[in-house]
């Protein structure tokens, strides 16, 4: 897993890409030294993998900063991210997340791949005739997971 961080006054922004494993307890340990500001977000667009060591990790970091009152939040979650998010309560609360990525799959072009949507918007989607726009064609794409086991983390 790799990070990028851009400070911006009294904000933080990180982006994490790639795959969060035993491998990236240090990666988490040096972001966690860097941040000494009140609020953080993550982009975790990127995180294609996380393993069950990588959601100890991870939930370590996030322990770390709300054990030090840093608020932090994941502007956009990957499939990945939510998925683990839903295996493992306390990862990340529903206040902590504002983008999810949902998946997708598109009948006109073949293709599967992620829209992303604000979290409280997916919350209120039933799983009947969710069409989204496919990002290849523009035409709509069907979601490919169950809404309602997909949002369950975002219930409390
Ligand atoms: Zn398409």
């Amino acid at each position: 897993m790799k990070y990028s961080l851009k400070r911006i006054g009294d904000e933080v922004f990180v982006t994490l890409r790639g795959d969060v494993t035993e491998d990236s307890e240090g990666t988490l340990n040096e972001l966690k030294a860097k941040i000494e500001v009140a609020r953080v977000y993550i982009d975790g667009e990127k995180v294609d993998l996380i393993n069950s060591v990588g959601v100890r990790v991870l939930t370590a970091f996030a322990n770390a900063l709300r054990k030090s009152k840093i608020s932090f939040c994941y502007s956009v979650a990957s499939v990945a991210l939510v998925e683990a998010f839903n295996l493992f309560i306390g990862l990340c609360n529903p206040d902590e997340v504002e983008k999810i990525a949902v998946p997708i799959h598109c009948s006109y072009c073949d293709r599967d791949g992620y829209q992303i949507y604000p979290a409280s918007e997916v919350l209120g989607w039933s799983d009947a005739g969710i069409t989204v726009a496919c990002p290849h064609c523009s035409k709509g794409a069907g979601v490919t997971t169950d809404l309602d086991s997909y949002t369950y983390f975002l219930k409390g």
